[in-house]
């Protein structure tokens, strides 16, 4: 069975072919630019080098047609025809309380994702625009609906209530949702897995740290508590975004610089964190380099950055009385280890103890906590894409 993986953004379109047989990924790739001039398709077959191919993409049914020809084509495909696509598996980035866990994809399914847009305006409209376009081109396709809120739709009530007028909730829904629940999910599984325990067992926090970045509790297998809120806004300082901040400081800055709300709003998603801070880049790659070089705001910034994970996995200790494992994904977490080694320095206290000769690795899964310490401190490479394939191919 081969099921395509779509990630729809409102100019483009992330996509993965998987052969469930074997798990193998037959291809991948990313159009870019849809709807802009220049648009174009970056196409991977297994085993084989990326080619770009340019392309007319007006809006995202082209861009599901370019993918098609793509994968089916006699040069760089990996299928004969379209038919041998059995599901789509789409990426939906916020189903509200609508959607505790993954699901096939209906009209009244469509129906209740347009009704959360209003909790996720930047990201929906582009996910309901992939569904739709896949529903125009292969009308009998099967398809399934993977959101990044279900996962923390276990969070109790004392977690995801934000200490507002209750009567918000009751009207808007206004409350914690959380992210990356995908991303949670599979990699405390296969945390668990690779440390050979039953995860029932287990307390473990997940450091999601890529450009976005969210940190939650699991225990038991799910999600007790995350640091994203109702937005991806909330909790850690991230590339461009600045995470927890007293709310007042949107009254202060709109009185001092004559901001209104929305360019204020700009300001906390897009100049702000690790960007905002180091008045150099949003990417850490950018600030090894500056520290290397002496650049003590670079530095500074790493600081804040580590900090603040390390406060929310103390948290999530208190959380769960206690952690058995502190685990590290995502683009950062999967490959900087200086930072998995400065916010694990704060967590002595609870047991971690880093082995830096094993924490010097990239991208692959290792324990690197030392013999006997209490606390494991994993590296678990991320893969929604597969979490997705397998929610899919399960349902269907
Ligand atoms: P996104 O949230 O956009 O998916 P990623 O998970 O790709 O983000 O993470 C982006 C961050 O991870 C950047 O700060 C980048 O510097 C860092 N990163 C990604 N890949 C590497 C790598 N191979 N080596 C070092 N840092 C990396």
């Amino acid at each position: 069975m081969n099921i395509l993986v779509l990630n729809c953004g409102s100019s483009s379109l992330k996509y993965q072919l998987i052969n469930m047989e074997n798990e193998e990924v037959l291809a991948k790739g990313l159009c870019e630019r849809i709807g802009i001039d220049g648009s174009r398709i970056k196409h991977t077959p297994n085993g084989k080098e990326t080619i770009i191919i340019e392309g007319d993409m007006p809006d995202h049914k082209n861009a599901v047609q370019y993918v098609i020809e793509a994968l089916s084509s006699e040069e760089h495909g990996v299928i004969k025809t379209m038919d041998e696509i059995n599901a789509v598996g789409h990426r939906v980035v916020h189903g509200g309380e609508e959607f505790a866990c993954s699901t096939i994809i209906t009209d009244e399914v469509i129906e209740a994702v347009v009704k959360c847009t209003d909790l996720a305006p930047l990201h929906n409209p582009a996910n309901l625009i992939g569904i739709d376009a896949c529903k125009q081109i292969m009308p009998n396709v099967p398809m399934v609906g993977v959101f990044d809120t279900a996962f923390h739709q276990t969070m109790p009530e004392k977690t995801y209530l934000y200490a507002l007028p209750y009567d918000y909730y009751r009207k808007y829904k206004l409350r914690r949702y959380g992210f990356h629940g995908t991303s949670h999910k599979y990699v405390s599984h296969r945390a668990a897995e690779f440390l050979g325990k039953d995860i029932k067992d287990l307390k473990i926090v997940v450091c999601h740290l890529g450009n976005g970045a969210s940190v939650c509790a699991v225990d038991g297998g799910k999600s007790i508590d995350t640091s994203m809120g109702l937005t991806p806004l909330e909790g850690l300082a991230m590339g461009t975004r600045c995470g927890d901040m007293d709310p007042a400081i949107i009254q202060f800055l709109a009185d001092k610089e004559g901001l209104s709300i929305d360019e204020i709003n700009t300001i906390l998603n897009k100049k702000s964190g690790v960007l905002g801070i180091s008045e150099l880049s949003s990417d850490f790659r950018d600030l090894e380099d500056a520290i290397e070089e002496g650049n003590k705001k670079a530095e500074l910034t790493m600081n804040v950055f580590c900090y603040r994970v390390a406060k929310y996995v103390g948290a999530y200790a208190a959380a769960m009385n206690g952690i058995d494992a502190v685990v590290f994904t995502a683009g950062l977490g999967e490959n900087n280890g200086d930072v998995r080694s400065e916010v694990c320095s704060y967590l002595t206290f609870l047991g971690v103890d880093v082995d830096e000769e094993a924490n010097k690795c990239r991208g692959i899964e290792r324990d690197f906590s030392k013999e006997g310490a209490r606390v494991r401190s994993v590296v678990i490479p991320t893969d929604e894409e597969m979490m997705i394939a397998r929610e899919t191919a399960r349902l269907i």
